[in-house]
């Protein structure tokens, strides 16, 4: 028998090929590593609401420890469906338009593999959330990258150029067509929340080029200086092509509990359930109890969140200027990103290196963000979701980068 050669290339899916490790998981291993002050992942380091965690230890005392449905615990999707209502004013059914998933990250592959076919592309704002383009091309379809500008003068918001957004949503050949845009607002890592007239203008190419629009709400709650949040789905013409993603990670610092959801109208919520139910078969059933309690907590928890989110970013960001970081101010969300020409590195890796060994801070180089490693060169984001005390040790070290 001839011997074939066990190769390892052999044994791997292209797909797979053309995914690096993430990067914001690699700066979290590197500042591990170098007991750096990690403000690479955006994951909180304080305690999540006492009041849910109970819920969750309360849910497992009472046994709610098997596969919850499919799509969801009736609770948490009531209570999915009541707030939708509350907050934005979209009547949502919760028996046919919500899929629980394991966090919001299954719930953007399982919608994305639920309405892509070979040829399909999905219009994405770029600097992205790095999952947006591998959870693209896991679904057979191809990420058509659209340039958010950074703001020019301080102060300014990230910018789209409309015609080059026209350009995606027109870009049909024989063989391929636009099938969706994702759009995540407050977005990450820019801090952009996309204005009222913003969203109408991708809601008129949307409707003109009969395209669904996914958004990424996962910052909903995380607002600053007055910014408003408005789904897609509210907007006239866009519920029946809206698939809303959200989760319980940023609004309620439970970033490890896993549990997300799609709300879509109940064709495309039928095709999600059923890729969600092969993928996982169901989220954590107690912390989707719990989950329940989370989003009855009233509307001043809300508040607080977004005002101990404003603190630490006023905290951050004038230590950044000082040490001669550009920022880009955030809007939402809690990222800031930042512009590194002043340190004069070749990239933003070689930076972030520096950073993490000799200053002792862990952040994202900017590249990761970008389809075009050079399109990010210059720039990193740090995340600011941290302790008082974190930010301040990292003040303290980013000082030693200004006397450097
Ligand atoms: N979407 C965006 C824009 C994010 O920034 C993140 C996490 O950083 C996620 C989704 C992941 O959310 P989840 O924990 O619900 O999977």
């Amino acid at each position: 028998m001839t011997q074939l050669s066990p190769h390892p290339k052999h044994f791997l899916s292209d797909k797979v090929e053309h995914f690096t490790e993430s990067v914001i998981r690699e700066m979290t291993r590197q500042a591990m590593q170098h007991n750096a002050v990690n403000l690479a992942q955006g994951f909180p380091d304080f305690s999540a609401p006492a009041e849910i965690k109970r819920a969750a230890q309360e849910a497992i005392a009472a046994d709610i420890n098997q596969y919850a449905i499919t799509w969801g615990a009736k609770s948490l999707r009531s209570a999915i469906a009541r707030q939708m209502r509350e907050w934005q004013g979209i009547e949502v059914d919760p028996e046919k338009e919500i899929v629980v998933c394991c966090g919001s990250t299954e719930a953007m592959i399982a919608t994305l593999l639920a309405v892509c076919n070979k040829g399909d592309e999905v219009v994405v704002f770029e600097p992205f959330y790095e999952n947006y383009g591998p959870d693209s091309i896991l679904s057979g379809a191809k990420p058509r990258f659209v340039s958010l500008r950074p703001p020019q003068v301080a102060g300014a918001e990230w910018t789209f150029d409309e015609q080059e957004l026209r350009e995606a949503f027109q870009h049909q050949t024989a063989t391929h067509h636009t099938k969706a845009i994702i759009l995540n607002t407050p977005n990450n890592p820019t801090g952009k929340v996309f204005t009222r007239r913003e969203l109408e203008l991708i809601r008129d190419l949307c409707v003109e080029y009969n395209v669904l629009a996914i958004t990424d709400e996962i910052y909903e709650h995380i607002l600053y200086d007055g910014s408003e949040h408005i789904s897609m789905a509210r907007l006239d013409g866009m519920r029946d092509r809206t698939i809303t993603i959200n989760g319980l990670s940023k609004s309620y610092s439970v970033t490890g509990w896993r549990v997300g959801w799609a709300v879509a109208p109940p064709a495309i919520t039928n095709a999600i359930r059923k890729v969600h139910d092969f993928l996982t078969v169901g989220a954590p059933a107690p912390l989707q109890e719990a989950g329940a309690a989370a989003l009855s907590l009233p509307a001043s928890y809300y508040r607080e969140l977004a005002e101990r989110y404003r603190t630490r970013r006023d905290h951050l960001i004038p230590a950044l200027e000082k040490a001669g970081f550009r920022c880009y101010l955030p809007r939402g969300a809690y990222y800031v990103m930042t512009d590194i020409s002043a340190f004069g590195f070749a990239n933003d890796v070689e930076f972030a290196a520096h950073l993490v060994k000799d200053i002792g801070i862990a952040c994202v180089p900017g590249s990761s963000f970008y389809k075009h490693p050079k399109d990010g060169s210059q720039q990193v984001r740090f995340a600011f979701c941290k302790k008082p005390e974190t930010l301040d040790e990292a003040a303290t070290r980013l000082a030693k980068l200004a006397l450097g």
